[in-house]
């Protein structure tokens, strides 16, 4: 057994720990529009998935994604340096492929 999940797994263990509620905007999702429920990682580390669920947080598509440029808005005005990992990081590219998949377990 790995210490720590993979992609594929930490979405499922996501959603199994935590409420189907997307932690901004309060709206919960049912299993036919769980899709748009997105897992995002507090320390914005995509690698660091501890299976006690402490790095995550259930977003939607559309609070994730205005997380993500709230993010990048904040490191344009500090940091010169804009190369991270979160930064090439697109949840709406996830979620296309999630789509395409079409929830088959
Ligand atoms: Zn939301
Ligand atoms: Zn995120």
């Amino acid at each position: 057994m790995k210490k720590y999940l993979d992609r594929r797994a930490y979405r499922e263990q996501a959603l199994k720990l935590l409420p189907w509620i997307c932690a901004r905007c309060a709206r919960e999702f049912g299993s036919e529009r769980l899709r748009e429920l997105t897992v995002h990682h507090k320390d914005g580390n995509h690698d660091n998935n501890p299976p006690d669920g402490s790095n995550w947080e259930l977003l939607c598509v559309y609070c994730h994604e205005n997380e993500h440029a709230r993010v990048e808005d904040a490191k344009a005005g500090s940091a010169p340096e804009r190369k991270t990992a979160a930064a090439t990081y697109r949840p709406l590219e996830d979620l296309a492929k999630l789509l395409k998949k079409k929830d088959k377990g």
